[in-house]
């Protein structure tokens, strides 16, 4: 058997780890990373880029890279309008109803998208391993719904892999936990990523890790974070020069990376400045943002953000009727449980010191990983007890919800429920399965509705059909319905009402993924990083330099915005960057001359 992968196909990033002499290892990627930004970017002639090239593209291209696609996986393009208006490409409706990303008129599933994104990981666990890569365990949010689970299988695979086993994120980090520890403790996992929060309670022994509550929100995240202080700064830019920048997609995308960046900073300094020369032009005159940013005033934009996470914690505690101090430990996962603030309120919240021990990115690739030995025999195995997120059920007379399934009920599990018919000699009946907790049917997530056809006439309520509910390892849902009077063996199953076909699947399935040849992206993408870099160099080392050269270099950086904006044919973009470097270079021996003459 080859080796399989264990993958934490992220919103923000992604990692891949394999077992190696029982003992779990991180995949390096091409780029020497050890995580792969969940980023796919396409050229003009469709031509896709995937990971680190992708990212960067984005600051240029913002309209044809697709980053977050984690946040429309599986879900209705109604239910996520605020998402889909706040990213810089365009999502749009499709023909089911689920969300598209649109690129240079092409329409993508999310599926398509994330399988991009797997493809580049398979490859490069099969250039790190030396050997074909067929089969992984994929995590996702505990609280993924179960269209957006089938998603996230449907897309392992169109990247031509086979998902043995889908377990949820923060019981890949309980995994990893157990893994390292092997000793009985109630652990909570507090997992805030670029898009998601989760929260696991968890009980774990020698060789079992059961789930006692599991709570979180499918839409908050880092993101978000970054999308409060954007806000912060338009507003403040719209105060100084009165121009409303939030139209303009590159704009847009220049902000939110700023906003990114100084977040990031926040978490280790105080304060941090944000510079963005030539964010805009008003007429012939460019416009600078500079601004400020403190870590007071960084968490009173933040601050609703992180309470809606601390009130999902305590939903959970109530859950698992727990007290906070029952947890032995609180084990932090994902880049944004880095936030001050935020690892403060968790403190405060479960008064305990939090668990650093394990690095946030890399703990639920690594537990993947671990679930992967597991299932090829080369890890002493562990008995996973999940718990269903969302209780499940029928819909009834009355347009009322039957509960077949609570909430919080560990997996796998089954339920049977006898229905009939409501009217004389009615041959079919409507089984319409629900997700939620609401007591009217309306108000619950319809997972699908099927028929079970030829029930023999007979007077109302004489038929006897066992509707039967399985949730499977994955937190899949399966259902069946049996006419048990007739003993016809004909169950109808819908197995994931929001999966695609097989054939659909094979339509879709990728080709291996082209090396990045656009040569125009590849230029306009390194002229993009040669002003980054000068504009940084030039704001750590002003002291240095003499206010001529100062202007020179702003008058440099000027020339080279104003260029990517209105002209970037390829021989314009070679000059441009010939003159870049050349200042650079300019610049840098003049420092070193300052620095070395002090
Ligand atoms: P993940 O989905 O776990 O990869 O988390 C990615 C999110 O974590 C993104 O929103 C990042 O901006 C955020 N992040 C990463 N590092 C830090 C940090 N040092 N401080 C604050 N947020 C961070």
């Amino acid at each position: 058997m080859g080796t399989i992968i264990g993958i934490d196909l992220g919103t923000t990033n992604s990692v891949v780890a394999y077992m190696d002499h029982a003992e779990p290892r991180v995949i390096i990627n091409e780029q020497g990373g050890r995580v792969t930004p969940s980023v796919v970017g396409f050229s003009q002639d469709g031509e896709r880029f995937v990971g680190d090239i992708a990212k960067r593209q984005r600051l240029v291209n913002p309209k044809a890279t697709v980053y977050g696609i984690k946040r429309f996986m599986g879900r209705r393009y109604q239910d996520c309008r605020d998402e889909a208006a706040a990213v810089t490409y365009e999502v749009v409706e499709a023909p089911n109803g689920d969300c598209a990303v649109r690129i240079g008129g092409r329409d993508y599933i999310p599926q398509e998208i994330a399988a991009m994104i797997l493809q580049r990981l398979k490859k490069s666990a099969e250039d790190f391993l030396g050997e074909q890569v067929t089969e992984a365990v994929l995590t996702v949010p505990a609280y993924f719904t179960d269209r957006q689970r089938q998603a996230t299988r449907d897309a392992g695979a169109i990247a031509g892999l086979d998902v043995l086993r889908i377990i949820n994120e923060p019981t890949a980090a309980a995994l990893a936990y157990l893994h390292d520890r092997r000793r009985p403790s109630t652990i909570a996992v507090y997992d805030f990523g670029g898009g998601t929060f989760d929260i696991s309670l968890l009980r774990v022994d020698r060789d079992v890790a059961e789930v006692l509550a599991t709570r979180g929100d499918n839409s908050l995240g880092g993101a978000d974070v970054d999308r409060a202080v954007v806000a912060w700064l338009l507003e403040r830019f719209e105060d100084e020069h009165g121009i409303d920048a939030s139209g303009d997609p590159v704009v847009m995308q220049r902000l939110l990376d700023a906003a990114e960046r100084a977040k990031m900073e926040l978490s280790n300094v105080r304060s941090t400045e944000i510079h963005l020369p030539f964010l805009v032009t008003d007429g012939d005159r460019p416009r600078h943002l500079q601004a400020r940013l403190d870590r007071e005033t960084f968490e009173s934009l933040t601050a609703p953000i992180y309470e809606r996470t601390i009130a999902e914690c305590e939903r959970a505690l109530a859950d698992a009727r727990l007290d906070p101090a029952d947890l032995d430990e609180v084990i932090m996962v994902g880049g944004s449980s880095r936030i001050p603030r935020v690892q403060a309120l968790v403190r405060d919240l479960f008064r305990k010191p939090l668990n650093k021990g394990f690095n946030p990115d890399e703990v639920v690739a690594v537990g993947a990983a671990i679930q992967s030995g597991i299932l090829g025999g080369e890890v002493k195995s562990v008995t996973l007890l999940d718990v269903t997120n969302f209780s499940l059920g029928i819909e009834v007379a009355g347009g009322r919800s039957a509960v077949l399934i609570p909430k919080n009920t560990t997996i796998p599990a089954q339920q049977h429920q006898l229905v009939s018919t409501v009217v004389d000699n009615q041959r079919t009946v409507k089984i319409h399965v629900l997700q939620g907790e609401a007591p009217l049917a309306r108000d619950n997530v319809s997972l699908g509705e099927f028929e079970l056809t030829g029930i023999q006439p007979a007077p109302r309520g004489v038929p006897r059909i066992q509707v039967r509910f399985h949730i499977d390892v994955n937190g899949i849902v399966h259902v069946s319905a049996r006419d048990t009077r007739t003993g016809a063996e004909e169950a109808i199953t819908i197995d994931a009402p929001s999966a695609l076909k097989r054939s659909d699947i094979e339509a879709l399935r990728l080709e291996p993924e082209a090396p990045p040849v656009d040569p125009a992206a590849r230029l306009r993408d390194k002229v993009e990083h040669q002003l980054v870099a000068l504009e940084t160099f030039l704001r750590e080392h002003q002291p240095l330099l003499h206010k001529s050269a100062i202007q020179d270099v702003e008058q440099a950086l000027k020339r080279g915005r104003m260029a990517l904006l209105k002209s970037p044919e390829r021989a314009n973009l070679e000059t441009l960057s010939r003159y870049l470097a050349r200042i650079q270079q300019h610049l840098e021996q003049k420092t070193r001359r300052a620095a070395g003459g002090r």
